[in-house]
């Protein structure tokens, strides 16, 4: 293997759910600009074209787009008989909603998990056929969070759907690696997007939290590039089943 070329992701065809906004679209981006064709999706048409058409504008060519909701399961099956077979799949769409643990109801908490966890399930599980139909082997990444292994009040649902990310990608790690799938975890520290932004208007919690992190600043989206690429690519073809927090240290200091 030579290093300086284990990194490209040329050739490669990938798939990220969510990829209309925030993390998901900085994701995509960094993919394309690794070498790799993507698919991004999206539940609206027309946030997804915007995408779609900023993502053709910044990096070329290599990008389409398909509506998609993963909390409903035939649409993931009918989204990947569409598009073909991947290389790689980045578990992305995800949402939140802070609510106090004695607030919650089923329909809060179906939303999150669904999407969170369930949907990934789905997602990976027809990636995974379409690799294994290919007979090529692949990588799966899943978004997964601090409050996968940190308590943080109002985040239950969130938080058991993130913690539940990691033991699936334990899982599938260990029952698809005879298959040449891969599956690893990202978990991204504090980035202000749409999900999070509430609390980036609260100048006091952004000093406290500033304060915990080591490197002394919030994420910025780059900052999840590189590891996505390196997750996916090669480079990484001897790991599987781990979760890389991207957190400016902040898991390692609390
Ligand atoms: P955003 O809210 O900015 O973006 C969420 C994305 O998920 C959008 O593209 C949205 O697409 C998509 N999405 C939401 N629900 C569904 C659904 N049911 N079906 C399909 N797509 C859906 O969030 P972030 O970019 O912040 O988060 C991305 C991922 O990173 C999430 O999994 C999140 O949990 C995780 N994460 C984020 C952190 C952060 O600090 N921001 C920290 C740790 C983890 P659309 O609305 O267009 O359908």
């Amino acid at each position: 293997m030579n290093v300086m070329t284990a990194f490209s992701l040329s050739g490669k065809r990938a798939l990220v759910t969510g990829g209309t906004r925030g993390i998901g679209f900085a994701l995509a981006k960094a993919l394309m600009q690794a070498g790799a064709s993507v698919v991004i999706t999206g539940r609206d048409a027309d946030r997804l074209d915007a995408a779609v058409s900023a993502l053709r504008e910044e990096e070329g060519a290599g990008i389409t787009g398909c509506v998609l909701d993963v909390t409903d399961t035939r649409q993931i099956a009918g989204v990947i008989s569409a598009i073909g077979p991947v290389d790689i799949l980045v578990n992305n769409a995800g949402t939140e909603q802070v609510c106090a643990s004695l607030e919650v109801d089923e329909k809060l908490w179906d939303t999150i998990v669904s999407t969170n966890l369930k949907g990934a399930f789905f997602c990976a599980q027809a990636a995974a056929k379409s690799m294994v139909s290919a007979g090529v082997g692949g990588a799966i990444i899943n978004l997964c969070s601090l409050t996968s292994c940190v308590g943080v009040p109002g985040a239950a649902a969130y938080g058991s759907s993130k913690s539940g990310l990691v033991g699936l990608t334990h899982a599938l790690s260990a029952e698809w690696a005879s298959n040449g799938i891969r599956v690893n975890g990202i978990g991204p520290g504090y980035f202000e997007t749409d999900l999070t932004g509430v609390f980036y208007q609260d100048p006091a919690w952004c000093a406290a939290m500033q304060a915990k992190i080591p490197l002394g600043r919030f994420g910025e989206l780059e900052d999840l590039a590189g590891a996505v690429v390196f997750l996916a690519s090669p480079a990484a073809r001897y790991i599987t089943g781990q979760v890389l927090y991207i957190d400016g240290g902040y898991l390692a200091a609390i």
